[in-house]
């Protein structure tokens, strides 16, 4: 899988997937809306609380963290390619990126009751609480550098389309959720996104990267088998619009889960 990933483009990888009509902020069933509305129930309703939270397989966005930035006063992203890595530093730093997040931080603003242009306060909490964009390799008992993290772990994990497209079948799905368990304090929360029903993506013109195939019942049991409690399970079915030629994804999945 890793030389599958030397290829991927972050810039063709945003535009394909975080642009209309997948990111369409004026239609309910546009898929990028379905999942800040997943994130934004699942990081307000008080049980998931703590320090440090930790983004599993950033890639090069964002709105994964923009709801749990207000909750979490660190905030750690991670990927396996520096390409990713960079493309975060370069928001970070305020020097330009392939993506404008500016919809995304408004869309976000509303959803937590606030007036849009509250997103300029929101771009400055994000820059605050992400205090590092670290390595990681999932496959791997020990994901990240040992001293990356306190030894009682994260009180949170965020992991959106990562570990079924960078997992060969479902056994290695289910390993790496259990990898990545390791990094979370028992009795935290993991708020995983994923695809449902893929077998490929596109990471950039003719980079076409291999997925395992989940359904709903597979992740329910890979979950139980690595050592969660789920607590809900969301499911997303792509309208047939939404279906843009960049992969063949049928359905999205949000789980909120705890750690045993
Ligand atoms: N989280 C982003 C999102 O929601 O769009 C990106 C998901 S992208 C489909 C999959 C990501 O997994 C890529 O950013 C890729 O670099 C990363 N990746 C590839 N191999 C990995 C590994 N062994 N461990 C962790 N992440 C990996």
């Amino acid at each position: 899988m890793a030389a599958c990933y030397q290829r991927f483009d972050p810039a063709a990888y945003l535009q394909y997937n975080y642009t209309p009509p997948r990111a369409d902020f004026e239609r309910k069933d546009s898929i990028v809306p379905w999942k800040l509305a997943c994130l934004h129930r699942a990081f307000n309703e008080g049980d998931v609380t703590g320090e440090l939270l930790v983004d599993v397989g950033s890639g090069p966005t964002l709105y994964q963290v923009l709801s749990g930035c207000e909750v979490f006063n660190k905030v750690l992203l991670t990927d396996f390619l520096e390409v990713n890595r960079q493309e975060l530093r370069h928001w970070l730093q305020d020097e330009g990126c392939n993506l404008d997040w500016t919809p995304y931080l408004q869309h976000v603003c509303k959803l937590e009751g606030r007036r849009p242009s509250a997103w300029t306060e929101k771009a400055a909490k994000l820059r605050q609480v992400i205090t590092d964009i670290l390595p990681i390799d999932v496959h791997r008992p020990q994901p990240m550098a040992l001293d990356a993290l306190p030894s009682s772990g994260a009180d949170c994990l965020v992991s959106c389309f990562c570990l079924e497209s960078v997992s060969p079948d479902l056994a290695a799905f289910t390993r790496a959720l259990g990898h990545i368990g390791r990094l979370l304090r028992p009795g935290g929360h993991l708020l995983l996104i994923g695809a449902l029903g893929e077998s490929y993506y596109f990471g950039g013109p003719g980079v076409k990267i291999p997925v395992v195939p989940l359904n709903e019942a597979q992740v329910c049991e890979s979950l139980k088998e690595s050592g969660y409690t789920l607590i809900r399970l969301e499911v997303y079915t792509l309208p047939q619009d939404m279906r843009v030629g960049v992969d063949d994804v049928t359905g999205v999945f949000f789980a909120k889960a705890k750690k045993d």
